[in-house]
């Protein structure tokens, strides 16, 4: 009787790749194991069947004979490297010899469930099955982000900054490269104990998780001295940072490369400054619209006049109209801080005047001021219904 076709067996098409190979038959066998079905012949015999089609496909030289000769046997693989084409190609029958084989022992041989026997049971059959056990290459892996926070005066906020910082970072392992082993045999992984799962307690419960340490593989090669199977090494580093023009409380600058290592050549992640700003001594912020309160005398206000005033860029002219109040407000354009959004843009400075009474220091002043008051009947306080 013609035997199954293996990539019929595993429900993959003739071109579909290893990981696909893989994929299907850990599908098909987690289906069929005799474990999951004990006592039932047919998906015992199912089982050897898949076992057989994985073994044969996922192994690349074999599955050269067997697309060649639609079967394989170690004497076509032998005929096939010999270069005599078909010599043996009505050879022998499938190479696995399943008699005397008892499942249940193996099964019995792990208390910890179907995970371990499972992965027994291949070891010990199938070379080439071994390679299941081996665990997985570590995958290139970007390198996390760190964020650090930096305390900053109003003025170096507005003007910006370069500065240097210490940070604790950390690089991709120069020994491992980054994978975390040296690449020796693959051990039974000492965290798991082989089984790939971890008890973990949650509240009153246990329950078991994929072991962290062999991704769930039950093997690991041995960790790499250097980096302790981490595959970045701890490393302080002096980073210069440049801080724009125009940061505020809670800005996010980002520093590209300077996060933690990335592994197996994957770059590093971001360093983030999380800036701080300082309180000024008569400034204040809100956005990119900077506040000053200037105070003013009584004739400046009364009659008018062109005034200093202080801005974050220096001094700036300031005209008062006549007869300005106290708590006026004026605006002075652009000269607020630089706009982080909007390279060369800026707020505004708002000034507030605050009208101040002159101290009265000679007769001549006091006598002025009566004089004034004479002149000025006006009463400020009619409004309230007062006289
Ligand atoms: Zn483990
Ligand atoms: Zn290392």
């Amino acid at each position: 009787m013609a035997k199954e076709d293996y990539y019929q067996v595993l429900g993959v098409k003739r071109d579909a790749k290893p990981e696909e190979i893989k994929k299907a038959y850990r599908r098909l066998a987690r289906k069929y194991h005799p474990d999951v079905n004990p006592g039932d012949k047919s998906a015992e015999e199912r089982f050897k069947l898949i076992t057989e089609a994985h073994d044969v496909l996922s192994d690349p030289k074999k599955r050269k004979v067997y697309d060649r000769f639609g079967q394989y046997s170690d004497n076509l693989a032998d005929a096939a490297e010999r270069g005599a084409a078909g010599a043996g190609a009505a050879g022998r029958s499938a190479p696995f010899d399943f008699t005397g084989f008892d499942w249940g022992t193996a099964s019995s041989t792990s208390p910890s469930g179907g995970g371990t026997s499972f992965r027994d049971i291949f070891a010990d059959l199938f070379g080439g099955a071994k390679q299941e056990r081996e665990p997985p290459r570590p995958q290139p892996q970007r390198g996390a982000d760190i964020e650090m926070p930096l305390s900053l005066s109003f003025e170096e906020a507005i003007r910006g900054m370069t500065t240097n910082i210490t940070v604790n970072r950390s690089e991709q392992c120069s020994r491992c490269q980054g994978a975390g082993d040296t690449g020796g045999a693959a051990i039974v992984c000492p965290t798991c104990k082989g089984s790939g799962q971890v008890q973990r307690a949650g509240g009153r419960l246990r329950f078991a998780q994929e072991c962290p340490d062999c991704a769930g593989t039950g093997r690991r090669r041995p960790p790499c001295p250097v980096c302790h199977g981490k595959g970045i090494v701890p490393k302080t580093e002096q980073v210069k940072v440049r801080i724009p023009a125009g940061v505020d409380t809670g800005s996010r600058v980002r520093v590209p490369g300077k996060g933690e290592g990335g592994r197996m050549g994957a770059p590093a992640g971001d360093l983030f400054i999380i800036t701080n700003v300082g309180k000024h001594k008569y400034f204040t912020r809100k956005g990119d619209n900077i506040y000053v309160t200037v105070p003013v005398t009584v004739p400046e206000a009364a009659l008018g006049a062109k005034i200093e005033v202080p801005t974050v860029e220096g001094k700036a002219q300031l005209r008062i109209p006549p007869g300005t109040q106290s708590g006026q407000k004026f605006r002075l354009r652009q000269k607020g801080a630089p706009s982080l959004r909007t390279p060369s843009a800026r707020g505004d400075q708002f000034v507030e005047v605050q009208v101040t009474l002159p101290k009265i220091i000679s007769e001549e002043t006091k006598d002025l001021l009566k004089r004034f008051a004479q002149a000025n009947t006006e009463n400020p306080r009619v409004a309230m219904g007062l006289e």
